[in-house]
Parts: C-alpha cells; sequence; structure tokens
C-alpha cells in the first residue's frame, strides 16, 4: 500500500502541472484551494453542479457519436441522459429532483435545437486531454480539456442561470479560454481560428447565448504566464490566506473558513 502523500508532496507535484480550473480556484481563493487540493476535502456535488456535467456528457456524447460519423437521435440521447442523471446521484430535497432533471433536458434539446450545428459536421476533437509544457518560461506543465474542437475554433460548454454579458464573460473566463487556445496551438501547431463560450442558460425558456472571441492575442498568452508565475510563487511562500467576497455565499468550505486563523 503506498504512504499518504504529505501536504509538501501535494504541492511540490500542483507547482509540476496546472489545469485552467486549478488556476483560476487558486486566483479567486487560496485557502479554498487549499482545502480543495491539498487538505483533499470532499463535499456532496450540489444539484447545480449535477445539472451541468449531466449536460455536458450528453453533448459530450452527441460530438463523439458526430465524429464516428454516425449521429445519436434525440430518444438516443435521452436514454444518454437518463443513464448519466443516475450515476453518482446528488441528496436531493423532496419532488427537487424530477424538476432538476427536467430543466437539463431541456437544455440539451435546447442546445440541439439551436446550435443549428449540422449532424454532418464532423468535429476536429471532442474531450481531447492536452498538455504544453513550458519550462522554457520556467513554468509548471500546462495541462487541460478541450471539450470540442469545429473547424478550427475552440468550443467551451457552460451552464448558467443568468444571461451572460459578452464581455464580461470574455474577461471572466480568460485563463480558461487562453490556457486552450495555448494548449490548442500546442497540439496542433496552428493558431486557433477562434474561441467560442457556448453558454445554456436556465431560464423558463432555456436559450443558448453563444459568445465568439477572438484568437488568443500575445498580451493574453502574456497575462496567462503571469499568472502562472504567481501561483508558483504562491504555492513556494505557502500563500493560503482566504479571500471574503461575494464568491463565499457558494463556496462549499464556508464552516471550516469560519474557523481559519
Ligand atoms: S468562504 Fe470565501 S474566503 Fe472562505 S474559503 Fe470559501 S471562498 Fe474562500
Amino acid at each position: 500500500m503506498s504512504a499518504v502523500p504529505t501536504h509538501a508532496e501535494i504541492i511540490g507535484h500542483l507547482q509540476k502541472e496546472v489545469s485552467p480550473s486549478r488556476l483560476n480556484l487558486f486566483l479567486q481563493c487560496r485557502l479554498k484551494f487549499w482545502f480543495r487540493y491539498i487538505a483533499g476535502l470532499i463535499k456532496p456535488k450540489t444539484a447545480a453542479l449535477h445539472v451541468g456535467s449531466a449536460v455536458h456528457s450528453v453533448l459530450k456524447a452527441w460530438n463523439k457519436a458526430r465524429w464516428k460519423s454516425h449521429p445519436l437521435a434525440l430518444k438516443e440521447l435521452y436514454d444518454e441522459f437518463s443513464k448519466v442523471w443516475a450515476e453518482d446521484p446528488v441528496q436531493w430535497e423532496p419532488g427537487e429532483e424530477d424538476d432538476e432533471k427536467k430543466t437539463g433536458w431541456r437544455l440539451v434539446e435546447t442546445y440541439i435545437r439551436e446550435s443549428k450545428i449540422p449532424e454532418s459536421l464532423k468535429p476536429d476533437a471532442v474531450e481531447v486531454s492536452v498538455e504544453a509544457d513550458l519550462h522554457q518560461h520556467g513554468l509548471p506543465k500546462l495541462i487541460g480539456i478541450l471539450d470540442l474542437v469545429q473547424s478550427g475554433t475552440i468550443v467551451d460548454y457552460k451552464t448558467s442561470s443568468q444571461t451572460p454579458n459578452a464581455e464580461k464573460v470574455a474577461h471572466t473566463n480568460e485563463v480558461q479560454t487562453s490556457s486552450y487556445a495555448v494548449l490548442y496551438r500546442e497540439a496542433t501547431g496552428k493558431r486557433e481560428q477562434g474561441i467560442e463560450l457556448h453558454h445554456l442558460v436556465k431560464l423558463k425558456n432555456p436559450k443558448l447565448v453563444i459568445t465568439t472571441l477572438e484568437p488568443m492575442s500575445e498580451q493574453q498568452q502574456t497575462r496567462l504566464f503571469h499568472l502562472m508565475e504567481a501561483y508558483v510563487d504562491g504555492l513556494d511562500r505557502r500563500d493560503f490566506i482566504p479571500s471574503p467576497g461575494l464568491q463565499c455565499m457558494s463556496c462549499e468550505f464556508f464552516n471550516e473558513c469560519r474557523q481559519w486563523s
């Protein structure tokens, strides 16, 4: 049996490679990062997260089927949705699950109807794991998974409860979109045609909002690399202080954080 890694060993590993979600969490709140990635605290999945991951899994199945040139009919998609819904169950409040399941399925239907992606159009890549060795910049290895690459454009799926504002989502998702651009360029040797954020919005009448972004600029890549430097330096200093703010309202480590000193 292997020994449980020490915190120092975990931190050492985290400094060697980083994903956009890890980097984002570190930048959002370093104490939350510590609870999740170093202390390894596991919290029950929320309903919103469950809906988002079920929708994401079905869209992955839909894209993979297009990639194999065997597109899935709506009934097959619903069967796939029901299957992934039943995995990794959530502790539902009475009556909550049916409503959430209907919401999730309506998001999938909305996407298939409104994305207008022809079933016959073969994706370049679906859910592909990519990494970029950035040691020549003195940075950790960057790792990530691209949801979809279609005609040279990187596509990332999101679910949200509010209609996104184009400029704000471009800014708030920049760590992720720039990371994906670096990974895409490393994997293909080419510059991406562009980046699209596909937001499925959970309204009474769900809708799809597509935000189209230009290819990553040099300035954006420099910003990403500076943020990665700050991540490595912060881990070196064991800088895991809390960042109290609006994000605390939905933080799963709220109670643990209140004990911090
Ligand atoms: S409650 Fe706020 S400050 Fe505390 S860990 Fe969570 S996000 Fe950070």
